[in-house]
């Protein structure tokens, strides 16, 4: 294997120990993926929108959250947030707004887009949903996990909030899309790796069964933004499943990784829009490393780096 691979605090003996629910994605979407993303590191040079409009929405969310757990009245904590957010999407060495390259995730449609949300849901209710408190009295809010999986592996992640409603727990989680929110977007969370682990972890985090995740999902258009709230729930059992199924499937894994087989699954080239691989992909070999050098950078993410 590579050492640019093998410095990852997460990796031992040449393959992955330490599993996030994005890096066990990407080795089920295609093995080839998994060498490209998290054997080499590459990234496409010009950075995605989405990425940055849902990080900044995520984050300035995750921290509205945190600043009410403290007691910040809900007009200070959204004061905080949009001043943070505004601060964290201007580049102070052009003096200028960092570019959203996007008819609707603009900068000032995120701003419209956290003010709304916490318009509609930022007020907790005694019959409504209320962030949940750790036995310590914290805040069940920005936690992070590694936890034993099997003999062989960790689990590792970050519960943005873990929140109670009707006396049962769930994790909450944000998602923003440009399409339509209905039934046939939330369908897409069950099954689905992210939210069987974000359930698996709540549980063992919190020492309490934890029903499933709440999604927040934001539909980002030009003149509007609207919102949605749906739950996807995992049983005992279908957790129990997911865990040794993920674990057998981390085992096959490991065994192509050890064996440098990366092989392509073609079958996942279209999905989400097409994979930003897909133009080294369809090149003959040969030329492939070329095209790697001129639309590709590196970056060393690792499951296990502190966020
Ligand atoms: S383009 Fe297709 S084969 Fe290539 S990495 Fe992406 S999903 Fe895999």
């Amino acid at each position: 294997m590579n050492e640019f691979f093998e410095s990852k605090k997460s990796v031992e003996g040449g393959v992955q120990i330490a599993w996030d629910s994005t890096s066990i994605g990407y080795a089920q979407k295609c093995m080839r993926y998994y060498y490209y993303k998290m054997v080499r590191g590459l990234q496409p040079k010009s950075t995605s929108i989405h990425l940055v409009f849902g990080g900044l929405y995520a984050s300035a969310l995750e921290h509205f959250y945190l600043y009410r757990a403290e007691g910040a009245t809900l007009d200070e904590a959204l004061r905080r947030v949009v001043k943070e957010t505004m601060i964290d999407s201007w580049d102070t060495e052009k003096n200028c707004p960092v570019p959203f390259d996007h008819v609707a995730k603009t900068r000032p449609n995120l701003i419209r887009t956290i003010v709304w949300y916490i318009d509609q849901f930022g007020e907790e209710s005694e019959h409504g949903l209320r962030t949940h408190h750790l036995q310590s009295g914290k805040p069940a809010v920005e936690l992070s996990f590694t936890i034993e999986a099997s003999e062989e592996y960790y689990f590792c992640g970050h519960l943005d909030r873990v929140v109670s409603m009707a006396d049962r727990l769930y994790v909450a989680d944000q998602k923003t899309t440009g399409g339509t929110v209905g039934t046939y977007f939330f369908n897409q969370f069950s099954p689905n790796t992210q939210m069987s682990l974000y359930s698996w972890a709540g549980k063992h985090v919190l020492r309490s069964p934890v029903s499933g995740v709440i999604i927040d999902a934001a539909q980002i258009a030009v003149n509007f933004t609207r919102f949605e709230r749906g739950i996807t729930t995992r049983s005992r059992d279908q957790l129990q499943e997911w865990h040794t199924e993920t674990v057998e499937f981390l085992h096959r894994t490991n065994e192509q990784v050890a064996a440098g087989k990366f092989p392509m699954n073609q079958a996942s080239c279209g999905n989400y829009g097409g994979c930003e691989f897909r133009g080294v992909c369809s090149r003959s070999p040969s030329v492939r490393e070329n095209y790697i050098r001129g639309d590709f950078t590196t970056h060393n993410w690792d499951p296990l780096k502190a966020r």
